[in-house]
């Protein structure tokens, strides 16, 4: 079993109290530094999730989602294999003991000197969608077992790849009469449908695409036998997709295109999926400017009309936001006040602590007033984050700390020793009384932008 640095959560407590734990140990000092709280549980929860709404499906999680140590080390206990897409991800995952098999170098677009490497440990399966890769390719790692990338319909997601990626079903044709005449091994096809795909019918036009270049490569004499529906799985509570929806569609679109007897091996790139939900980040209010806006003719003092807020708070976008576009954001306040049931609510932006006049979270959302010193919780922030920042003015990065309950670390050995898991529905989150003497109000509001 991997080991790897966490804290062990007591019984009935949850990665939450923890979170509210470290915000009441703080809040007298002046040291209020941003930072992470990140559940390891909630990854095991996901991947049983996972195996029991995809059992044909294998994971291989996406590594540049979230590249954490104890990230992959948890996913790499579960038995996942690893999307990787350069050199250094593969390290990172071969040096976590995780076997050449289990990985998948899944970038079209690599230099030289990675194929090279890949070659030299024994990374096989590698994904291409040009003819400039396949001669590389040929050339550098004969022994490649290449998976044809096709393009997939994006107009539905928030995160479009085609323009980069991915063959047209005329290209594919080509694409496979050159690997036959390069003497290359083509085993498979791949598509990704981009991140945080709003239509499971891009799904099913992409499985129906990939049996069709089956069956080319079937004309051209290879016995293709692996194919890689990608990522863009919904990974955080609330996403606009359930995942549940998701894979109703595709079960069906597989069984349909890739009946079980077809022999073919069927894995997925979840990036998001794994690591979404199981992180939330805390960052502090440093500072907040009141603006007064026109007059509007009204007598009231307190006029809301007249008032807006902006805060500066200790992470922006060029740390933990910087990736701003990849996903949603949801807020929760944690204030010293306690908030009275009428309070007036002031439109409000947020801002990195950075001297970049672009560096802001959050353009407009209506809070109650703030006070420098309070907590803003950002929910699901475990993808495409921590990967993303930089020491950009020299803010330091979040710190992160990891958390397990006793029951999913039992399970995670469960799987790994016995490759089975328990049923879990009594592992749902137990909320317990208080954590600490004095704790802040919690004040969740609706802010999802
Ligand atoms: C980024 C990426 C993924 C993961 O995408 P998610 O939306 O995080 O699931 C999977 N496959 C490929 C090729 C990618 O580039």
């Amino acid at each position: 079993m991997n080991s790897f640095d966490f804290s062990l959560l007591e019984e009935g407590f949850t990665a939450r109290d923890i979170l509210e734990q470290k915000i009441n140990e703080v809040s007298l000092s002046d040291d209020k530094d941003a930072f992470y709280v990140a559940d390891l549980g909630d990854i095991v929860k996901k991947h049983i999730r996972w195996l029991k709404a995809l059992p044909r499906v294998t994971p291989f999680y996406a590594v540049k989602c979230n590249d954490g140590k104890a990230i992959v080390k948890t996913i790499a206990n579960l038995g996942a294999g690893f999307d990787c897409a350069s050199k250094a991800e593969i390290q990172l995952i071969q040096n976590i003991g995780v076997q050449p098999e289990r990985i998948i170098y899944a970038n079209p677009y690599k230099q030289i000197s990675e194929i090279k490497y890949a070659a030299s440990c024994g990374v096989e399966k590698m994904t291409f969608d040009s003819e400039g890769e396949l001669m590389k390719v040929a050339k550098n790692h004969p022994n490649a077992k290449l998976v044809l990338r096709i393009a997939t319909d994006e107009s539905k997601t928030v995160c479009q790849l085609n323009m980069k990626f991915g063959a047209t079903l005329k290209t594919s044709r080509l694409l496979l009469e050159h690997a036959k005449e390069l003497n290359i091994d083509v085993i498979g096809v791949s598509f990704h449908v981009g991140s945080d795909s709003r239509d499971p019918q891009t799904f099913v036009q992409a499985i129906s695409d990939a049996r069709c270049v089956f069956d080319m490569g079937a004309e051209f004499g290879f016995n293709m036998h692996l194919l890689d529906i990608g990522g863009g799985f919904p990974g955080s509570k609330n996403s606009r997709l359930n995942f549940e929806e998701v894979i109703s569609v595709i079960n069906l679109a597989l069984d349909k295109y890739f009946p079980a007897d077809s022999g073919v091996k069927i894995i997925a790139e979840p990036g998001r999926y794994y690591v979404a939900s199981a992180f939330t980040l805390a960052v502090n209010v440093i500072a907040k400017k009141v603006m007064l806006t026109e007059q509007t003719g009204s007598h009231d003092e307190d006029d809301a009309s007249k008032k807006t807020i902006m805060y500066y708070v200790n992470d922006g976008i060029h740390s933990s936001f910087n990736l701003i576009s990849k996903f949603r954001m949801e807020m929760c306040i944690v204030r010293k006040k306690k908030s009275k049931p009428d309070e007036k609510l002031y439109s409000s932006s947020i801002w990195g602590p950075t001297c970049d006049a672009d560096d802001r979270i959050i353009e407009q959302c209506d809070l109650p007033e703030l006070q420098e010193g309070d907590w803003i919780l950002f929910e699901n922030m475990g993808a495409y984050t921590v990967v993303a920042s930089s020491t950009f003015n020299g803010f330091q990065r979040p710190t992160l700390h990891y958390v397990m309950s006793r029951p999913h670390w039992q399970i995670m050995h469960t799987i790994q020793e016995h490759g089975t898991f328990p049923e879990v529905s009594e592992l749902s989150d137990v909320h317990v009384s208080c954590v600490a003497k004095n704790r802040m109000e919690l004040n969740s509001i609706a802010c999802i932008v």
